[in-house]
């Protein structure tokens, strides 16, 4: 299998290149040639695997170029790390209404499912190669902390993680910054999310800059980390009621637009999923762009929902090519009027099974207060927002992507109760260690310089 860009510009790749990589040299994102398809014969097998199982069965079509032995191995390992024996255990709330729990693993956050497997895959990759590897991400609060557990201690790794300053809630700070490894730096930087995605975007432009340090981004544009979630959409289909799968819309708390877009992937591999909701914080710009074919920036309003505060959805760019055909010339001239004005109007937006929600700061705790009461459940602010407009009329599965104990405020707000985590007491008394930093790209470089392996 090989992985071509998003902007055409670039010569095919590996797997393993593509991973290693993540963002593609021409600006764009790396997808797979061709997207393999699975029939209703492989679905009916995939049944009786577990987690981990499946997740290799359905990788192995994807990375190619590592040995199926060794690639089960590094799966395996990847969810060793999770607490619940399910991995993603599927939460009936009522008969129409599930909810996907993605937080068992370290960080309490659905992004260990990609990162726990990508720290393993550049970890084989190290020791294979006798190479070492800087990561460089920037978050707006769960991204960093997945990055930083899946290469915790990795030899031959280090990791760099930006973050705005008082911007992250303080478990997650803590997560990032208490692991006490000495190839983890937690950056915390002057600016917006925003404005360290730009920087690094311009650090990784620099080719020369890049190899010199063998940079690999860890942000949620790493195709490997998409294809890791499209996995747990398959695990969730496979265990809702027969009768009811193919009416069921995934609801999908989403910023980057990176979740969404596993399982709409899923869903063009033949795995007949229904619908998405796209379901926004009142950072909305993909609420609009579903909406009104209106894809523009505007400023960040920092929410209670945090790793949703994202104004530019890079990952759209995945759905944009495939949508409008593989055309990546159109795709190009979108993303350079983005760029340049701000903003794309499109003529006819093709939402092709997905629609859009919006869910306000203001709306957030009733939210949570109503689901509590009705069901018993605690769900974090994230999920929260998937709940804003779910359909009466079909069945619904929301992704719950953190668990409530991350944002204890939100929830004694709405509730009155102090949701815990035993990981996360334990990080309450460990020392921080991060390091203050200005957003522009020659702070940040220098600070690379003096700390890459
Ligand atoms: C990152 C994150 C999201 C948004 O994920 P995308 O990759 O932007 O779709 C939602 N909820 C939580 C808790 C997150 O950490």
């Amino acid at each position: 299998m090989r992985y071509i860009s998003t902007r055409g510009l670039t010569e095919p790749v590996g797997f393993s290149e593509a991973v290693a990589i993540g963002l593609a040299p021409d600006g764009g994102l790396y997808l797979p040639e061709t997207l393999p398809q699975f029939s209703e014969a492989d679905l009916r097998r995939f049944e009786t695997l577990d987690y981990s199982e499946l997740c290799f069965e359905f990788l192995r079509r994807f990375a190619t170029d590592i040995p199926s032995e060794t690639l089960r191995g590094l799966v395996a390992k990847s969810y060793t790390t999770f607490s619940d024996s399910a991995i993603a255990p599927l939460k009936e709330l009522s008969k129409n209404l599930h909810v996907l729990e993605l937080f068992h693993g370290p960080t309490l956050a659905f992004k260990d499912f990609a990162l726990q497997l990508l720290g393993n895959l550049y970890g084989n990759q190290c020791s294979r190669r006798s190479e070492s590897i800087n990561v460089l991400g920037a978050t707006s609060g769960d991204t960093g902390a997945a990055a930083i557990h899946g290469l915790l201690g990795k030899p031959g790794t280090a990791i760099f993680i930006l973050y705005p300053d008082g911007r992250v809630s303080p478990l997650q700070e803590r997560q990032m910054a208490c692991t006490g490894a000495v190839n983890v730096f937690a950056l915390a930087v002057d600016g917006s999310f925003d404005d360290a995605q730009t920087s690094l975007k311009e650090i990784f432009g620099d080719q020369k800059f890049r190899q010199q340090h063998r940079l690999s981004a860890v942000n949620s544009v790493n195709i490997a980390r998409v294809l890791a979630q499209s996995v747990y959409y398959l695990y969730a289909f496979l265990r809702l009621p027969a009768t009811t799968r193919a009416e069921t819309e995934f609801v999908v708390p989403t910023g980057n637009f990176g979740n969404v877009l596993a399982g709409w992937l899923l869903q063009k591999m033949g795995v007949p999923l229904r619908s998405f909701k796209v379901a926004t914080n009142q950072n909305d710009i993909l609420y609009r762009l579903f909406n009104s074919g209106d894809y523009r920036v505007s400023a960040v309003a920092p929410s209670l929902a945090p790793s949703m505060d994202i104004q530019v959805s890079s990952n759209f760019e995945r759905f944009l090519y495939l949508s409008v055909g593989g055309d990546a010339a159109k795709v190009r001239d979108v993303m350079q009027t983005f760029k340049t004005t701000g903003g794309y109007q499109f003529e006819n937006f093709n939402r092709d099974t997905l629609s859009a929600s919006r869910c306000t700061d203001a709306q957030i705790p009733g939210i949570i207060r109503s689901v509590y009461e009705r069901f018993g459940y605690i769900l974090d602010p994230h999920t929260a927002c998937g709940f804003s407009d779910l359909a009466k009329d079909r069945p619904s599965v929301v992704l719950a992507t953190a668990s409530p104990a991350k944002f204890p405020e939100t929830i004694i707000s709405a509730i009155g109760i102090e949701p815990k985590d035993s990981s996360l007491e334990k990080l309450k008394t460990l020392p921080v260690k991060k390091y203050l930093l200005k957003t522009d790209v020659v702070s940040i470089r220098s600070f690379i310089e003096q700390h890459a392996v």
